[in-house]
C-alpha cells in the first residue's frame, strides 16, 4: 500500500466521537470570534479529506467523488485506527476488555466515523456542493456505517443502544397533563442528549 500524507492523516486518527454532527450549530449569526470545537474539528477533516483526494492515484475530484470514494477513505484510516476489533476466529471475540494481546486488526471505532461522516457531510455542503450530489450522505456509506457499527459491537461485546426513541419532545403534546403543584418542571424527567453515544462521555476543556 502507498504511503499518504501521514503526519495528516495522524491527525486524522486523533479523530473524535464527542463532537456529534450538528451539535456545533448556532453562533454564526452572533459573529462568535472563536470558533466552536466542533467548527475546528471539521475545518481539519476537510482539510484532511482534501489532502486525501490530492493524494488519490489517479487523481480525483471532489466534484466527481461518489459515496465509493468516501468508503475507500474510511477503510484507509482504518490504518490509523486504536480500536481492537477482533475476529470471528479470535479466543476474545466478545470480549470487551481481553485478558491478554492478540493479532487483531486495529481500526477506527464506529463512533469516530460516524462523527467524522458527519462533520464531513455539513463541510461539503458548506463548501458548496449541493446536498442531493454530497458523497457523504450516499447510502452505501449508511449501510457501510451500520455494519461497522454492528461489526464492532459483535466483535467487542459490545452493546449498542438499540431503541429508538420515536417521541418527539419539541412537539406540544394536546392536553398534556399540567404538572403537578409542588414538583419542579423537568424535574423527574432524564433527558439524554440525542446523538451522545452512551458509551463514552464527552471531555470538553
Ligand atoms: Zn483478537
Amino acid at each position: 500500500r502507498r504511503q499518504v500524507g501521514r503526519p495528516v492523516a495522524m491527525e486524522m486518527s486523533g479523530v473524535s466521537a464527542v463532537d456529534s454532527p450538528g451539535s456545533g450549530s448556532a453562533s454564526s449569526a452572533l459573529g462568535a470570534p472563536r470558533p466552536s470545537r466542533y467548527e475546528s474539528q471539521k475545518r481539519r477533516d476537510w482539510q484532511t479529506f482534501g489532502q486525501y483526494l490530492r493524494n488519490h492515484r489517479p487523481p480525483l475530484e471532489l466534484a466527481r467523488c461518489s459515496g465509493a470514494h468516501v468508503l475507500e477513505f474510511l477503510r484507509y484510516l482504518d490504518q490509523f485506527g486504536k480500536t481492537k476489533v477482533h475476529t470471528a476466529g479470535c479466543p476474545f471475540f466478545g470480549h470487551p476488555s481481553p485478558p491478554a494481546p492478540c493479532p487483531c486488526p486495529l481500526k477506527q471505532a464506529w463512533g469516530s466515523l460516524d462523527a467524522l461522516v458527519g462533520r464531513l457531510r455539513a463541510a461539503f455542503e458548506e463548501h458548496g456542493g449541493r446536498p442531493e450530489a454530497n458523497p457523504f450522505g450516499a447510502r452505501a456509506v449508511r449501510l457501510y456505517l451500520r455494519d461497522v457499527r454492528d461489526g464492532q459491537a459483535k466483535a467487542r461485546g459490545i452493546a449498542y443502544e438499540k431503541k429508538r426513541r420515536k417521541r418527539h419532545p419539541a412537539l406540544p403534546v394536546p392536553h398534556a397533563r399540567a404538572p403537578v403543584p409542588g414538583t419542579l418542571p423537568g424535574a423527574g424527567a432524564r433527558r439524554r442528549p440525542r446523538g451522545s453515544p452512551g458509551w463514552r462521555s464527552p471531555r470538553r476543556g
